[in-house]
């Protein structure tokens, strides 16, 4: 039998009654290892310790917080192609990728552990005379930490690095499908130099350890990256404890390319967002909105771009696009390629499930043409290697279809015209907007969200989530006076 991979509970790693196995969705004959699932007792056991231990991290010098970061980040760029490895392999995407997700995980430490001395307060006169404001900020205190399994090791180190900045203690239930990730980082942060029980792992299934973990009146804080429905559940939970809480939801990208579009700069940004992540990233391009004019040349080229992706196992030498992550997730996948059918789309290639040397979960990247915003593939997050062509008359219909959505996380333009690109910087309705690049791809130093039902709450990374991660406390001092 194979090792059992245990939970971090109040400081130990501590056993459990269940496990579950990790599957390889490449070869699903490779089980990555068993994971514990954490138990509501345990939950308890962990928060009751995290409360002091909190009060220890906050009282800790900042230099000291700062070197902890350090080294978190550190440790995790140096073994970025074994830890990246290990991503890949449980999650599916391709090696280079899990390499440069785990890399740019450790950046996100090492830029808060900078952030650690950054934490500057604002003072003022009161109305008063003689006596002064001091304004400040302090942490949330126990926040909890809820993650994807798409960007397993990434986004929750984008929440769990500023959390412990900020001089919070972090209780963390990753997705169950990607639970080595997981297991990893917290090995890391185990070593550390910090106060027994400041850090938890709670891994099981969301219906059950999360619902608990969303449902403790002694959670101050919850950062969720996930699905609208999970959203909303977790939106209910925290209202019922005046909990504060931030989501990062769903998402229908759109990326406009205008009839003055540079066809070697949109067909790259078309086909490594529509596909990159084999689709499974919340900035994907699902909706690639065309003007007539350039429609049939952009078709044509898009076409040849998608079927040159290599579909193969996450760790093979030259794969571009891995399996999806689960079997659930591709049968959902399958069944939007129906749909989009259905609906009137053409699928002009891919979409359908791969037999290929391993057996796992393979599908072929599709191109949907014909489609219109009113199709339900054009309106649901798909989280699928597939794109629908949407042609429009003009820049101001195109702009309008873009916005013309529930979601509003990234969109993107492509042209050459500044007066075109300013004005939809100016009028798109997404919290992140693309000039001449892909809707995915963004940076760690600033901020990162979406509007609509993409995003609830302040805003993650870069100095923003000090936002979420602090409260703001407003000090009166009188002095009196020394004469
Ligand atoms: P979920 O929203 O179910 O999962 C996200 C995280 O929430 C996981 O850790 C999950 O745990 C946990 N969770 C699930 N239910 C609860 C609950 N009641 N209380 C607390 N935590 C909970 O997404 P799925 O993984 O099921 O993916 C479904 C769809 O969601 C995708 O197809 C995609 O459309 C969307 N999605 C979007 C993401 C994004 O980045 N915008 C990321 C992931 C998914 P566990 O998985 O262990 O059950």
């Amino acid at each position: 039998m194979s090792e059992i991979y245990r939970n971090f509970i109040a400081g130990e790693w501590a056993t459990s009654n269940n496990a579950i196995d990790n599957i390889n969705p490449s070869d699903i004959s490779d089980v990555i290892g068993q994971y514990a699932q954490a138990s509501a007792a345990q939950l308890q056991e962990t928060i009751e310790v995290a409360k002091q231990a909190q009060k220890e991290w906050q009282a800790t010098s900042l230099e000291k917080r700062q070197t902890v970061l350090n080294k978190i980040g550190e440790e995790m760029m140096a073994r970025s192609a074994e830890l990246g490895e290990l991503l890949a392999r449980e999650e599916g995407k391709p090696r280079a990728e899990g390499v440069g997700e785990v890399y740019r995980a450790g950046q996100f430490f090492t830029y808060y552990a900078a952030e650690v001395l950054r934490q500057i307060g604002e003072n003022a006169d009161s109305v008063r005379d003689g006596v002064e404001v001091d304004i400040r900020r302090e942490p949330m205190g126990l926040v909890g930490v809820i993650s994807p399994w798409n960007f397993p090791t990434a986004t929750a180190s984008w929440k769990i690095a500023p959390a412990l900045a900020y001089g919070n203690a972090v209780i963390w239930k990753p997705a169950n499908l990607t639970p080595a990730s997981a297991w990893a980082l917290t090995e890391i942060i185990s070593r550390q130099d910090i106060p027994k029980g400041l850090f938890s792992l709670v891994m099981g299934s969301g219906a059950e350890i999360g619902q608990n973990l969303i449902e403790h009146p002694e959670i101050n804080a919850i950062s969720f990256t996930g699905s609208y429905q999970v959203g909303k559940t977790i939106a209910r939970a925290s209202a019922e404890n005046f909990t504060k809480f931030q989501l990062e939801l769903g998402s229908k990208n759109a990326l406009l390319v205008m009839d003055d579009a540079d066809l070697d700069i949109a067909i790259p940004a078309a086909a490594g967002g529509a596909f990159g992540g084999t689709g499974q990233k919340c900035t994907a391009s699902s909706r690639l909105i065309v003007h007539e004019s350039i429609h049939d040349q952009f078709v044509e080229r898009m076409l040849d771009a998608t079927k040159a992706f290599k579909v193969g196992h996450a760790l093979a030498d030259g794969t571009q696009l891995g399996p999806v992550a689960s079997e659930a997730q591709l049968n959902a996948n399958l069944d939007y390629m129906k749909l989009a059918a259905e609906e009137g789309c053409e699928i002009a290639y891919g979409g359908e499930r791969l037999s290929l040397e391993h057996d796992g979960f393979y599908m072929s990247p599709a191109l949907l043409l014909g489609g219109n915003n009113q199709m339900r593939v054009n309106r649901e997050e798909m989280f699928a290697p597939a794109t629908c062509v949407i042609k429009v008359g003009s820049y101001e219909e195109g702009l309008a279809t873009v916005n013309d959505t529930d979601y509003g996380l990234t969109a993107g333009i492509i042209t050459q015209s500044l007066a075109k690109a300013t004005h939809f910087r100016r009028h798109a309705e997404t919290g992140c907007v693309m000039v001449n690049l892909p809707t995915a791809g963004t940076d760690y130093h600033v901020p990162f969200g979406g509007r609509k039902n993409s995003s609830y709450g302040s805003r993650e990374q870069g100095k923003y989530a000090e936002e979420f991660y602090t409260q703001v406390k407003t000090s009166y001092i009188f002095s009196g006076s020394p004469f």
